[in-house]
């Protein structure tokens, strides 16, 4: 679908409310890293892989956070940034810039302040995010389902349905596994669930999807009250 530049989609939302927004993203410390100007190349994104696919510009986004330009900056906040894949092949920029840097920071402050747009890109997400928030691992054989994944072919029952045996034949003995991708052991698991507390990522979990905040906050209490840590996530 073409992105809409026009704004009107956002004509309800006061200007003052799109400016405070602007101006988090530019109060971040690594902003200063990320723009340092744009020469409108469009280097960023004759190397974007995304731009090949969608409606999608890192060009456009550098320029209108360059320009300061408030109200489009708004509509990128919410339309555009989720279709960035994050491979960061923009910081080919002359200027130095890092519109995937820059687009990283509009995507966190969507997240903080609990934007719609934000609780709609993570919605189709949750499992995985849980999977990977609770056993510190990415995605997990166990969900290689064929009713989850249909179109990955037949071969997916067959596999389902064997999986111990398939992950078993893998040589390294942390593979064996099929609930996470590789065991995590005890301290790391109590480590990552710790630094998720304290860098406020679990706040920021819990302002875009509250039943997923509470599903994990059980997980991560009694793992970390098992090891002696008296931590509340409210
Ligand atoms: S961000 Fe860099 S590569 Fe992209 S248009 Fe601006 S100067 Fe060119
Ligand atoms: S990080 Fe995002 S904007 Fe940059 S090249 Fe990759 S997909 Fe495009």
């Amino acid at each position: 679908m073409p992105l809409d530049l026009s704004g009107k989609q956002y004509k309800d939302v006061p200007y003052e409310e799109k400016e405070r927004l602007f101006e988090e993203v530019k109060r971040d410390f690594r902003f200063d890293e990320y723009l340092y100007g744009c020469y409108e190349c469009g280097i960023c994104t004759a190397a974007c892989p995304s731009a090949r696919f969608y409606d999608f510009s890192p060009r456009k986004i550098a320029q209108t956070a360059a320009r300061q330009d408030v109200e489009l900056f708004y509509v990128f906040m919410n339309d555009s940034v989720w279709d960035c894949s994050q491979c960061f092949s923009c910081d080919r920029c002359p200027r130095k810039n890092s519109p995937g840097g820059l687009i990283t920071l509009m995507r966190e402050v969507a997240v903080k302040n609990g934007l719609d747009s934000a609780k709609e890109a993570i919605e189709g997400y949750g499992r995985v995010v849980f999977k990977i928030m609770s056993t510190g691992t990415q995605v997990s054989p166990d969900m290689l389902q064929a009713n989850a994944f249909p179109d990955w072919g037949p071969h997916v029952k067959d596999i389902a349905e064997n999986l111990d045996v398939w992950r078993r034949a893998l040589p390294p003995e942390t593979m064996h596994t099929t609930e996470s991708s590789w065991q995590v052991d005890s301290k790391t698991i109590t480590e990552l669930y710790l630094i998720w507390h304290m860098t406020g990522v679990m706040d920021m979990i819990k302002e875009v999807d509250e039943g997923l905040f509470m599903i994990l906050q059980d997980v991560m209490e009694e793992k970390l009250e098992d090891e002696g840590y008296d931590v509340s996530f409210d």
